[in-house]
């Protein structure tokens, strides 16, 4: 199980006045996510958030203003948690950019050991990190595609 992160103390989420959204994190329509999407909208820690989603592979219910649907997007994954490469290329969870504004890099892992780097995710615009090995995937998949259109022209 995981330990509750310290940035959850100031979660809108998890005020008192808030707990009564606490299903509509984990509901399918639009209409009944709306309320969740808006404490995310306004919640200051929303980028940690999206990241402690991001960096464990959640992709069930809405975390730092992303839905199920736009974590798997971005974590290049379909909803059994399997890599889908070359389908829906990952857009920027902090900002939306596209993911012509996404970029890789190898990065050393802060613990080191056998293996002692990581590739990961970053945004040019926000500055947004994150470390997937799928979405690391999806975003060279993409720039080799926009490589070879190029090329071919
Ligand atoms: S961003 Fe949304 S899900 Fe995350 S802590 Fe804030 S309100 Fe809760
Ligand atoms: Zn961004």
């Amino acid at each position: 199980m995981w330990e509750t992160p310290d940035w959850h103390e100031d979660a809108e989420c998890a005020k008192p006045e808030n707990l009564k959204y606490s299903e509509n994190f984990y509901a399918n329509k639009p209409s009944q996510q709306y309320p969740a999407l808006k404490l995310c909208g306004e919640c200051p820690v929303r980028r940690d958030c999206a990241l402690w989603a991001l960096n464990n592979k959640q992709t069930w219910g809405i975390w730092g203003g992303l839905t199920p649907k736009k974590l798997r997007r971005t974590l290049s994954v379909n909803w059994a948690g399997q890599e889908m490469r070359h389908k829906r290329f990952p857009l920027c969870p902090g900002c939306a950019a596209k993911t012509s504004s996404l970029q890789t890099k190898v990065v050393d892992r802060p613990e080191g050991g056998r293996w002692s780097t990581m590739k990961v995710v970053y945004c040019t615009e926000c500055k947004f990190v994150w470390q997937s090995r799928t979405s690391a995937n999806a975003v060279d998949a993409y720039h080799s595609q926009e490589e070879k259109k190029n090329n071919d022209d």
